[in-house]
Formats: C-alpha cells, structure tokens, sequence
C-alpha cells in the first residue's frame, strides 16, 4: 500500500467512525451538525478542492465536481429543511471515497502484478576478474566481454556461450514452463534464468540492444498508444458530464415550474434532491478506470505468454485480424537450411561452397548463414571486397579479386548468365565467378515443429483468409504450401512485390476485418509496416523486424499467433462487457433517480458496486494461460 494510500484508509477509519458516533450520541443539534461538518471535510476536503481547481480552470465537469455539488447541494437541502440529518451528504462522499480508494489499490496491485510478471531486468552482470567474480552494472559490459552467469541469476546480456552447459528457464520472455537445454556455442538470450550449470558468455550486444532491454522498452511504451475504445471513452467523458450537469440543472428547475403554472405546490426540494441524486448516480468512474485497466492486463498476460503487444490499439485490430499472410522462410520454415546437393560445378564441391560462403559473409539473411555454417571454417574477411546484396536475389562482390555472385536465377538474369536449372525440390543458389556460371547449390529448409498446428489453430480461430509469400522457387513454395495446408501462395516475389500483394489483400478486405502479416524481418520489414497487424519473429529476427512490427512473437513459435488472437478477443470482449454493464446500470439508475424511486444512498452504492465489479472484470483480461 502507497502512503498516499494510506493516508486515505486513515481518513476513512476516521470518517465512519465519527458518522457511528454523531449517530449513537444524542447531540445538541448545533453540536451534531458542527460534528457532520467536520466529518464532512475530513473525507472529503480534497474532492472539494479539485472541484474547485476545475471551475477556476474552466474545466469543471468532471467526478469532482459532481461529487461537491451532490454533497453540498445535500447538506443545503438538509439546512434549509431543518432535519438535522446530514447522514446523507457525508455518507455518499465516505463511500465515493471508499470506492476510490479501492479502485486505486486494486488498480496499483495489478499493475505491480504484471510489471511483476514481466520481472526480467538484470541489476548486474558477472565479470571474472584475477580469479574472483565482480558485479558490475550490466549497461558498462561491453561487447565481447566474458560474463559468468550462476545457477539461479538472469542471463543479462545477450551472446555466446563459450563455456558450460546448463538449463535455462526462459518462461518470463516466452511463458513456456519447460526448460531449455544450452551448451557450448549456443546462442543465449537476455532475460533467461540459468537453472542448474555455471555458464560462461561472450556477449555479441550492448545491454541497451540485449533482449531484456528491448522488451523492457517495448511494454513500458505500450500503454501511451490508445486503443478506439480507449479514445471513446474520453470523447464519451467529455460529452457526456456537461450533459449530466445541464439535465440535472433542468431536472431541478423545470418540474417545478411547471407545477406552478399548472396551479400545484412546486416542492422545490423534492426536484432539487433528484436532480443532486441523478449527479451521484452519474459518475463515470467505472468506465473511465476499468477500460484501460483491461487493456493494460491483457498486454501484461500476454507478454507472460511471450507475445508482446505493443499498444492497445494493436491489441483491438488483432482481436478483428481475418486474413493471415505469411513470410515463409524464417517465420514458416526454421530459415536453418542444409546443403542437399551440389551440381553441375567445374569446381571441387568444397571449393565452390568456399567461394559462396565468402561472397556471402556479410549477409543476415538465414540462407548466407546456413552457408556459413556448411563451410564450417573460420572466413577471412580480408579475401572479399566490393559486396553488394540484392535484396530478394543474392550477393555478389569480389572473392580474391575475382567477381563472384550467388543468388537464384533472378540474379543470374540481371547479371545475363546462362544458368542450369535444377531438378530436385530446394532452394537453389547459383554460383557464378568471373561472369560464367560455377554451378549451383541446393540447399533445404526445415518446417518449424508445429506450423501445422499453428494453422490449423488459426483456421479455428475464425482465421478465413491464410496466405504464403515467399521470394523462393515455385517449387519449393508449393511444396511448402501442400504440406502445411496453406491453399494460397505466391512465389518468387521480390521484396517491394510482397508489399504491392499486402495491399492488394488490404484492398480485398471488407469492412472491419484486419489483415496481419508475419514475418521475420528479413527483406520483409516495409510489408510489417504496412499490414494492419505486423507481427515479427523476435527471437531470429533482426531489430528491424522488433521495430517495424506492432508484435514481436518472442520465441518465434507460430502457434503464439493464434494465442494472441484469443488472448485479445477475450480482453476487447471485457472491455465491451463493462462499457455496456456500466452504461446500462448508469442509465437504468438516473431514470429511476429521475422518478424519484432510487434516493443517494442507492445511488452511491449503484456506482461503487459497478466500479467494483468493472474492475474486477478487467483484472480478468490478465488470465491468459489456458486460452
Ligand atoms: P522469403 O520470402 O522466403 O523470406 P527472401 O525474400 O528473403 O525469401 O529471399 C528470396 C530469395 O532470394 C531466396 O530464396 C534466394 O533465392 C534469394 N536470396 C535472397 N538473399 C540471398 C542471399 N543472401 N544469398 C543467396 N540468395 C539470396
Ligand atoms: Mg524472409
């Protein structure tokens, strides 16, 4: 509890234990009345002096002010009737505050809770130093130092591991509970928690580009992009006060009048204590909190589940997206590929896969580092000179001064090269040196584990539209596309072509439905930022990608995309839920205050009780796990 909050449970104490005494005590009544009085400022003092801070700025319709002129308008009434019953006017702002003060710590405990959840930000990283180990401050680790990660610490940065093998538990970036094995020359993110072996790591980023730090930022933004619903509400707040304020000004004045024309007695207090109840009653509070509370807990639950929103107006389109359209290597396919062939080469095989993977020692794109990796030696860089990737073709440059370029037959188009064309099913990289052509290499490419049910979630889901682009072969992309149950593909597609495909797509959609593009960020950053929804694979994929997308899938598992898309559906739908619950028992309570037929005290239990539940019921948007 904050010490404001506390402060505010004091006064509270305090108020209903003065209300319990002015009650049992027989008072004089001059005694009794000074008694509410006090009472009166002790709760609600500060309720006062907002209101008036309002009128002074000229911006006086808000719950505050409703709040004083109820009240106060209450203790008026009772002055001018002689009751002496001040119960009433203190009452309703003992238990307005009452609810605020709940709504405040409810609201502070969730927000703790996720941001809790989301606990993943190292406070230091383990240098080792003459033997002994020293804490330093992880945001001074430069880049290819060596930190020592213990069982039972944060990984801090992102890298290498050189040395020891451990389990991680990676379920606060990715909300899988399984550990993961890690040994040496594994890659290792930030923000893991190192279970059981002590674990060396050559660090390959800065902490302020370590994972930790990007998601960090990511949430931390989240909430200063409003959703449509969100904006509606204050567009709704800001109408919809005045109008209370003038119907209830009328609601004081015009019944009367027209009692007295028609020749009847006007009962000025009895409209006027209408018209203050129809003020209580018309507190938007619940609204106001409730709907970004939801929001915020439906971004924290799913960040747990390792899908990072970032902002709830990403969260609404998501819960409308009805087409899909996928990149394919990298997001469908592991973008892991391994050499299947080498052909129709004057050159030795190993000569041939050296000079590729020279040429293409620059490049991110998975398939140079799949060539890398098939070389299996250490590349001098001093060897290659002039590169130059084209985007959705290949490279070329200069290998020991001779030009050398790898790609598809695009490429070889451009460079007007006679290429061979390939039987067997894979992607092809011809390779061609001194202007004529070398040869070729097939290489293949692993399916990820569970596309298949990742699609088939997403058909489930409501999903109608699913399609695959890819700048690879026909042959490899329909392939592909039958095995994992796409029906629509596109092949051979450069990266601008995928975009014209986005919009053309966009262009087919009717209405309100969304289209959301996954992709890894790899020549494909222009098409996630020009879908309805881009969603970027974050473990593989590049900054680009985290930066251009409006979700990052955290350990790049496809089914996270269907998940996603229940856990915003049921978030919008409890935002739906408590705008339509609020405004009906708001509305069902000043017509009945209106008539006459709920006084204040229903009233002000009326909105406490709704702000109670609305608030509960966004804290529900949290639960995300089992969706
Ligand atoms: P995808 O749409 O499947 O993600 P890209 O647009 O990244 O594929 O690449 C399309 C094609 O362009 C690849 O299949 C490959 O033939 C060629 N290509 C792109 N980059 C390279 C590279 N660095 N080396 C060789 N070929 C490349
Ligand atoms: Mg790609």
């Amino acid at each position: 509890m904050s010490k404001k909050q506390k402060k505010m449970l004091i006064r509270i104490i305090i108020a209903s234990l003065l209300m319990i005494l002015l009650n049992v005590l027989k008072l004089p009544k001059a005694v009794s009345a000074a008694g509410y009085l006090v009472t009166y400022l002790v709760i609600g003092w500060d309720i006062l002096r907002k209101a008036w801070k309002g009128v002074l700025n000229r911006r006086p319709f808000d719950e505050c002010f409703l709040m004083a002129v109820a009240t106060l308008g209450a203790i008026g009434l009772a002055v001018y009737e002689r009751s002496g019953d001040y119960n009433e006017a203190v009452a309703v702002m003992l238990f307005y505050q009452i609810g605020e003060f709940f709504q405040s710590y409810a609201v502070g405990r969730s927000r703790r809770n996720i941001t809790e959840l989301m606990d993943i930000r190292p406070d230091y990283a383990n240098i080792e130093r003459d033997g002994a180990l020293e804490q330093v401050d992880p945001d001074e680790v430069e880049i290819g130092t060596v930190i020592v990660v213990q069982p039972g610490e944060k990984v801090p940065i992102d890298g290498t591991v050189i040395e020891g093998s451990s389990t991680l538990n990676t379920s606060a970036l990715t909300g899988e509970s399984v550990p993961r094995e890690c040994r040496a020359g594994d890659e290792i993110i930030s923000g893991c928690i190192n279970l059981t072996g002590v674990l060396k790591i050559r660090t390959t980023k800065e902490f302020g580009e370590s994972t930790v730090s990007k998601i960090l930022e990511l949430v931390e933004n989240a909430s200063s992009r409003k959703s449509r619903s969100e904006e509606f509400i204050s567009r709704f707040a800001r109408v919809y006060t005045p109008a209370v304020v003038y119907s209830a000004l009328a609601l004081a004045i015009l019944p009367p009048l027209v009692r007295l024309v028609a020749g009847m007695p006007a009962d000025w207090n009895i409209w006027i204590y209408r018209a203050l109840t129809f003020l209580v009653i018309s507190c938007p509070c619940a609204l106001v909190i409730s709907i970004p509370l939801s929001f915020f807990a439906g971004i924290g639950g799913a960040s747990h589940e390792g899908v990072l929103i970032k902002g709830s107006n990403y969260l609404e389109t998501l819960s409308q997206v009805k087409t899909v359209v996928f990149d394919k290597t990298g997001t469908l396919t592991k973008g892991v590929f391994e050499v299947s062939g080498v052909h129709h080469s004057p050159l030795e095989d190993a000569e041939l896969l050296e000079l590729a993977a020279l040429v293409e020692c620059a490049s991110s794109h998975p398939i140079s580092r799949s060539l890398q990796r098939a070389h299996g030696k250490e590349i001098d860089r001093g060897r290659v000179a002039d590169i130059e990737e084209i985007s959705g073709e290949g490279v070329v440059g200069r290998v020991d001064g001779r030009p050398v370029a790898a790609g598809n037959d695009k490429l070889m188009k451009r460079l007007g090269i006679a290429w061979q064309d390939c039987r067997s099913v894979g992607t092809v990289i011809h390779i061609a040196v001194d202007g004529a052509y070398a040869g070729h290499i097939v290489i293949s490419d692993l399916e990820k584990p569970n596309v298949k049910e990742a699609i088939r979630a997403l058909r489930d889901a409501g999903i109608r539209r699913i399609i695959m682009l890819t700048g690879d072969a026909e042959k490899v992309a329909s392939h592909v596309a039958a095995d994992l149950g796409i029906d629509e593909y596109h092949a051979q597609l450069l990266p601008g072509d995928k975009v014209d495909l986005v919009e053309r797509f966009l262009a087919e959609q009717s209405g309100r439905e969304k289209l959301a593009f996954v992709g890894d960020g790899i020549n494909d950053a222009p098409v996630l930022s020009r879908a309805d929804i881009g969603i970027a694979m974050g473990a593989l994929g590049s900054d680009a990608a985290i930066e251009a997308a409006d979700i990052v899938l955290m350990d790049d598992d496809p089914m996270k995309i269907a998940k996603g898309i229940r856990i915003s559906r049921k978030c919008i739908r409890i935002v739906y839920e408590n705008i339509v619950f609020a405004l009906a028992v708001k509305f069902g309570c000043l017509i009945l205050g209106a008539l006459g037929i709920a006084n204040m005290w229903a009233a002000i239990f009326a909105d406490v009780g709704v702000m109670v539940i609305a608030v509960l019921n966004a804290i529900r948007a949290l639960r995300v796990k089992n969706l």
